[in-house]
């Protein structure tokens, strides 16, 4: 089962997280594997929606917010959009828009930073809006301090952090056919530090005479050599208490209850069939009746999460059916 792990580092201003995403990360790539029109995403694009899931799901447990936090990858190349959502309760749902050939050894900048244009943006849209309220959504581009294209969608979120929240974070993600897995390390804000859920501190508002800046403190910085030791292949395959206690054995960790089920994280995506039937009533009879005749069905696809809802003449005339009884006036889509 996916589960969710957070932890402290005793008497230290550092906190981490791993997320082990396995059964929602499946559901992910079977509802994909099983849309006739798409069929599963190429192993490269798998690799890479599965560590935005990870991270996506790591920066939503990260924060208070509630809300969705959505990561997008806007690309230039075969990789035209990926994007990875986390809702407060972490039920995640992800998806990719792929149209060229994906070689089987492709990195990052090969699916989407091909002419220097692809970006990356981390929206974090609130569940309840104030009127005239927007998503707060910062971008960041793929490249690195000195110009070069970043290879790896950890350095490209660690930067991201570095500059929205101001926290020195570090960032291992990994991801396969069976599991999507991240670790995350931070630096914990120091009071009336800017971070995401202060809404941001100008630059100048840090204490220059505070000891515990970006990348002064020894404890943290000893911490993040540790946790970039870890390989993608240990995140992949080994459980959470072993990767713990390899990576930390010298540590004093204070653990967290494990977040696993319900609880955890956990694959959701808000399309279902009385939906699907919702548009094919507003669509009309006489519509719907014409695709049937010339497909035998009318099939439509969640954009989301790629599950198809297929009614074929029997149902389309239940649907209808149940439609033409409701007294007049009654809402046509329910
Ligand atoms: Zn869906």
């Amino acid at each position: 089962m996916s589960e969710l792990h957070k932890f402290l580092f005793d008497g230290l201003p550092v906190r981490g997280m791993i997320v082990r995403l396995t059964d929602a990360w499946q559901e992910i790539l079977s509802r994909r594997q099983a849309n006739t029109a798409t069929g599963p995403y190429p192993p490269p694009v798998a690799e890479l929606l599965g560590e935005m899931t990870a991270a996506a799901t790591l920066m939503q447990a990260n924060i208070k917010f509630n809300g969705a936090l959505i990561l997008q990858i806007f690309g230039d190349g075969p990789v035209k959009v990926a994007v990875a959502e986390a809702l407060p309760d972490l039920s995640v749902r992800a998806t990719a828009k792929v149209t060229g050939e994906i070689p089987a050894d492709a990195h990052l900048p090969d699916m989407v930073n091909v002419n220097n244009q692809g970006r990356c943006a981390i929206t974090l849209d609130p569940k309840d809006k104030q009127p005239g309220q927007q998503p707060y959504q910062g971008v960041v581009p793929l490249f690195g301090d000195h110009g070069e294209k970043l290879d790896r969608l950890s350095d490209v979120l660690q930067h991201y952090m570095l500059q929205s929240e101001q926290l020195d974070t570090t960032l291992v993600l990994a991801a396969d056919d069976k599991v999507a897995a991240g670790l995350l390390i931070q630096r914990l804000p120091v009071k009336g530090e800017g971070n995401l859920e202060g809404a941001g501190t100008a630059e100048g508002d840090r204490n220059p005479a505070n000891e515990d800046q970006i990348g002064r403190n020894e404890d943290y910085n000893r911490i993040a050599i540790l946790a970039s030791s870890l390989t993608r292949d240990e995140l992949l395959t080994l459980d959470v208490e072993t990767i713990l206690r390899r990576l930390f054995w010298e540590e004093k960790l204070l653990r967290f209850e494990p977040q696993t089920g319900l609880e955890g994280p956990h694959f959701a995506c808000t399309c279902s069939r009385t939906r699907v039937a919702g548009m094919i009533r507003a669509l009309g009879r006489e519509e719907a009746d014409e695709i049937i005749e010339e497909r035998g069905e009318v099939e439509v696809a969640c954009d989301f999460c790629g599950r198809q809802y297929r009614f074929d003449a029997v149902d389309a005339a239940q649907l209808f059916a149940a439609l033409s009884n409701q007294p007049p006036g009654s809402p046509a889509v329910q």
